[in-house]
């Protein structure tokens, strides 16, 4: 036999099949296999068996040994690896890292040991205490403590009576050791719990739509509150029932303790979480379970959708819409994307649910590809929260300069008075650079793109992040010749200090990237406010994610209109998104839920369609925009990237980059919406020199795409930097 082996070495020289003898060592289709190669010796995945090589029985060399008691990668997920190494251009070593733990590659990984310590069963525990020194209490206590419990970690009685009792103990051949290897259980302190529900009548017909399509792709479009997790734990059940395994993938898993607490309860140990923020040694356990088939539900960001599970019957992508679930390193793959390849390569169903759908998603939905559940109510049959929208330039013409409106504060009031609590949003990422009137509402607005502008303080200057347009700084507001002009604003310190002045008695709590720096920092946060140990949480996009908090009547949005103004085609799309959100924490159990939202522009047609929940009406425009301008998901933005320390030889490799793809574009024009070339809006990040060529690519452009990718790739030398980007949330 002959083994086709793909060695881990991420290197386009050596990105190709290597032939292997196989003799003697039983290898499977996916196993790691260690392999001579050069003069090294290296770790290889086995792609492929076949009886013969074409190159000569004598030229081959043999595999060493296999490296693992089981094959990693079965034939969808080497199928899919393919898949990715195809799409995005990477090298196949590249792409099959994705479904091996990095601990495993190496041998890195150390098992987990744990220690127990048990009385000797020959000597009675009697004996054991009478022959014992005068005063030797702690072993007297730990021989009686032993007695009772038995079996127990060493560790524990160590710290019980003190490591001297128990090291004499042992020594005296009292108590006896026993090691195991011991699994690490990430996210330990978050206990199961589940309520019993009867679905409701749009849960159950949505379950049955999913169930019964027999397209693979449903979007669950589902309001806020309208129970989408009861749906997943019931198709997710149905799956394991039918004797399959699932994949559930929320955005950030740190802010899904409730999603992970249900499943625990009803599951327990047959689920598992895959997850960067663990341990290796956490991550590495938690996978070979899913190996092993000890686990069969593998919950995670969007890396879990590479989790090593056989027989997958489903994966679900909860709040399908977010922007984690574009990977921003090489492989950088669309998850969704993937997730459709991997149901496609294994036979499995994909549900993807949201309250705000992508225009992409809802698109494909509309146009009979994916199969549409929709679940128009909340649960308890309660209305959404109502919005009030404060015009926050009318609140400085009547003198009120603080960030917060009087409506704001008269609802904090109320709601702190009937003890219940308050989410408080701010969309920090919102004040970037984006320049806006704060008298009439005005903001700078590209003429070619209709996209906002960003400031430059380079040059002082406004520039288009998607032509590159640049445009005088803005001394006063074009439409009411106001100088009161604004780009930069408050952070979230900043509203906690406010509050703190207008209500010295709440209890404040802060969620942001600063206050959730250790692992299960935002999993403390949430606890102490779910436990109600706090009246008012502040925070930036982490509290519009899914949270279910039955005590939150009040959420107060701040500036909603800054993410309008991203300088993001998607901008629209986020605005909508975060709004209806956060909205959602409102009022979702029996108290009637209140929006407080400010903006400087309360008539702009997105804000209009939050308020009243029209995401139809939404999206119909947004997709009109999109359609009339040329953007995703009726184009695709293209930009090929250049990075180097040293700017001479970056300016060189982006000018034969350019060369190179004007032969495409020149070839292919009907492709091409837009084609240039330019410095990266944000010209050094940490020393690099960034270049960019930015396309923007219609009617059927695979090919073209592909010739895009393999030009430019090719350009890369040793210490420039090159690689493409599809659609990227920033053009930075
Ligand atoms: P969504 O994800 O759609 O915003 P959730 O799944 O968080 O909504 O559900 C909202 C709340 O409704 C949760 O507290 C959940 O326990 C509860 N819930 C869900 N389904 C039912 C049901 N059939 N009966 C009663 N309560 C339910
Ligand atoms: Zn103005
Ligand atoms: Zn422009």
């Amino acid at each position: 036999m002959v083994a086709e082996v793909i060695v881990d070495i991420a290197h386009s020289e050596v990105d190709k099949v290597f032939d292997y003898k196989t003799d003697g060592v039983g290898v499977l289709l996916g196993s790691r296999v260690s392999v001579p190669f050069g003069r090294m010796m290296t770790e290889g995945i086995v792609i492929g068996l076949k009886e013969k090589s074409d190159f000569p029985e004598e030229k081959l060399r043999s595999i060493i040994k296999t490296l693992d008691d089981f094959p990693v990668l079965n034939d969808g997920t080497l199928k899919l690896a393919g898949y990715i190494k195809d799409e995005y251009h990477v090298p196949f070593a590249l792409a099959l890292r994705l479904f091996i733990p990095a601990e495993l590659r190496g041998g890195r990984i150390k098992e987990k040991i744990v220690s127990y310590a048990e009385l000797n069963p020959t000597v009675s525990p009697i004996e054991m205490v009478a022959s014992l020194r005068k005063g030797s209490t702690a072993q007297a206590n730990a021989i009686g403590y032993l007695r009772d419990v038995k079996r127990v970690k060493l560790s524990d009685i160590n710290e019980k009576f003190g490591n001297q009792a128990i090291k004499k103990l042992i020594d005296r051949g009292y108590v006896l050791i026993s090691s195991e290897h011991a699994s690490r259980t990430p996210y330990k302190e978050i206990e199961a719990y589940s309520k019993k529900v009867s679905l409701t009548d749009e849960q159950r017909s949505a379950i049955e739509s999913i169930e019964s399509t027999d397209k693979p792709v449903s979007l669950l479009f589902g309001v806020t509150g309208s129970g989408k997790t009861e749906v997943y734990l019931k198709i997710i059940n149905d799956t394991l029932n039918k004797g399959k395994t699932a994949i559930m993938l929320v955005p950030e898993i740190a802010l899904t303790p409730q999603m992970l607490r249900q499943l625990r309860a009803r599951y327990g140990d047959d689920v598992s979480i895959l997850h960067s923020g663990l341990s290796a040694g956490e991550r590495y356990d938690e996978w070979l379970r899913l190996k092993t088939g000890e686990a069969k539900i593998a919950i995670g960001a969007r890396s879990a959708v590479f989790a090593p599970l056989d027989d997958l019957g489903l994966i679900i992508i909860d709040e399908e819409h977010d922007g984690s679930y574009d990977a921003e390193t090489n492989p950088r793959y669309k998850t969704v994307d993937v997730a459709k390849k991997r149901a496609e390569f294994s036979g499995c169903k994909v549900v993807l649910g949201s309250a705000t759908p992508s225009i992409d998603s809802y698109d494909k939905a509309l146009s009979g590809e994916y199969n549409l559940a929709v679940m128009k109510s909340r649960v308890n049959g309660k209305m959404l929260p109502e919005f009030d929208v404060v015009d926050m330039r009318a609140e400085i013409k009547r003198g009120n300069e603080s960030i917060f409106s009087s409506s704001l504060k008269n609802n904090l009031q109320k709601c702190l008075s009937e003890g219940n609590q308050a989410i408080v949003f701010f969309n920090r990422r919102g004040y970037s650079r984006q320049v806006i009137c704060r008298d009439c509402g005005y903001v700078a607005k590209c003429k070619n793109c209709d996209i906002s502008l960003n400031y430059h303080k380079d040059g002082n200057v406004l520039k288009c992040h998607y032509c590159n347009a640049s445009y005088k700084m803005l001394s006063a507001c074009p439409e009411c010749g106001s100088v009161n002009l604004s780009y930069s604003g408050a952070g979230t310190q900043k509203i906690v200090d406010e509050i703190k002045k207008y209500f010295p008695e709440a209890r404040v709590l802060r969620m942001d990237n600063d206050t959730t720096r250790n692992k299960e920092g935002h999993y403390k946060i949430l606890k102490e406010f779910a436990d109600k140990k706090a009246d008012i949480l502040v925070g930036t996009q982490m509290v519009a994610k899914g949270h279910d908090f039955p005590s939150v009547t009040l959420v107060g949005i701040l500036d909603a209109d800054m993410s309008l103004y991203f300088s993001d085609f998607r901008s629209n799309e986020r605005t909508y998104q975060l709004v209806t959100q956060v909205a959602g924490r409102s009022g979702r159990a029996d108290k009637k839920g209140v929006v407080v939202l400010q903006t400087y522009n309360p008539d702009h047609p997105v804000l209009l369609y939050s308020v009243n929940y029209d995401y139809t009406g939404f999206f119909e425009r947004e997709r009109s925009i999109r359609k009339a301008t040329g953007f995703p998901p009726y184009a695709l933005i293209l930009r090929v990237m250049i990075e180097s320390f040293d700017e001479d030889s970056g300016i060189s490799v982006l000018k034969s980059v350019y060369e190179k793809l004007k032969g495409v574009y020149d070839g292919n024009p009907e492709n091409f919406l837009f084609f240039n070339k330019m410095k990266s809006p944000v010209k050094r990040i940490n020393g690099k020199n960034r270049f960019q060529v930015l396309m923007r690519l219609t009617g059927n452009y695979n090919a073209v795409k592909n010739e895009i990718y393999e030009l430019s790739l090719a350009e890369k030398t040793a210490d420039v930097l090159v690689y493409v980007e599809e659609n990227p949330a920033n053009l930075y």
